[in-house]
């Protein structure tokens, strides 16, 4: 089963949660854990994972050849994301605003447009304490998550558990990396803040047909509101994680909840055992 880890916005202690998930169920299965926030990745500092290969990650891009060309402008017509222009007798081609999807060099009624790939980040594939780590690094300066993403999910492993980081937010690598998930984990914390972007992140995954869940980390702090809304929604809170300072202590240094005492252990455990439950009983009754 594939569970995404996602959160409304960042700060939240996805990250916590994914991590400490995985580590709970690394005795006893074979579990993988992908870093998809590729813009900051951050699972790595707490399963300081041995990283063994590391793969570039291109994406296609325009290369017109201007013998063949006839600046009929075709091109900068299809293209949606104005990535191409076609001005008097020259095509310019903007990099770093090119998506990869292959329209304009498909249409060129010329055939005057090869593609040529573009290194835009890194997928790296390793392994820490009994988990298959992978994680992928959006290059500085570039805009193109969702490729990355795509490529760091080819490694997810059917029949075996995948917890999926997700980057924080609504936005289209939010979708990339939740979709096709059996469940996905929503990490909030009680605060007006937070109940809004729970709020989106919760249409999101209804928008894309994935059953959730809630994590309340920080509860103490702020207000019953978050609880109230899920009562209403009919959305589990399956985790409730308290404003504390020794596990603020351990986050920032970097040592995971699990590996410090065997009740986390438990409990990450139960978390798992509970999305388990649900997921099996919403497959059973679609069937
Ligand atoms: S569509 Fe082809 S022929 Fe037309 S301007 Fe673009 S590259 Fe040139
Ligand atoms: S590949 Fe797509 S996004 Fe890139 S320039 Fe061509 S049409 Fe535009």
């Amino acid at each position: 089963m594939v569970i995404s880890v996602a959160s409304g916005k960042g700060g939240t202690g996805k990250t916590l949660v994914a991590t400490n998930l995985a580590l709970s169920l690394a005795g006893e299965d074979r579990v993988q854990l992908l870093d998809c926030d590729v813009e900051e990745p951050d699972a790595h500092i707490f399963l300081k994972p041995v990283i063994n290969q590391s793969k570039p990650v291109f994406i296609p891009i325009p290369q017109v050849d201007e013998e063949k060309c006839t600046h009929c402008g075709k091109c900068a017509e299809v293209c949606a994301y104005n990535a191409i222009a076609v001005i008097k007798n020259k095509v310019l081609v903007f990099p770093e605003l090119c998506h990869g999807c292959g329209a304009c060099s498909y249409l060129c009624p010329e055939d005057a447009i090869k593609e040529v790939g573009r290194e835009i980040g890194v997928v790296e594939i390793g392994n820490s304490k009994g988990i298959d780590f992978i994680h992928g690094k959006l290059n500085i300066g570039e805009a193109m998550a969702p490729p990355i993403i795509r490529e760091v999910k080819k490694h997810v492993e059917p029949g075996r558990t995948t917890i999926i980081d997700v980057p924080p937010g609504t936005s289209c690598p939010v979708v990339e990396a939740v979709k096709e998930s059996g469940f996905c984990l929503l990490v909030t914390e009680p605060t007006p803040f937070g109940l809004n972007d729970l709020i989106l992140a919760v249409e999101m995954v209804r928008e894309l047909g994935v059953s959730c869940g809630v994590v309340l980390n920080r509860a103490g702090v702020g207000d019953k509101k978050v609880e109230d809304y899920c009562l209403k929604e009919n959305i589990p809170i399956l985790l409730q994680i308290p404003l504390d300072i020794e596990i603020a202590r351990l986050y920032s240094k970097g040592i995971p909840l699990v590996e410090n005492a065997p009740y986390w252990r438990e409990t990450f455990l139960k978390l798992f055992h509970d999305i388990e439950q649900r997921a099996q009983s919403v497959s059973g009754s679609e069937r």
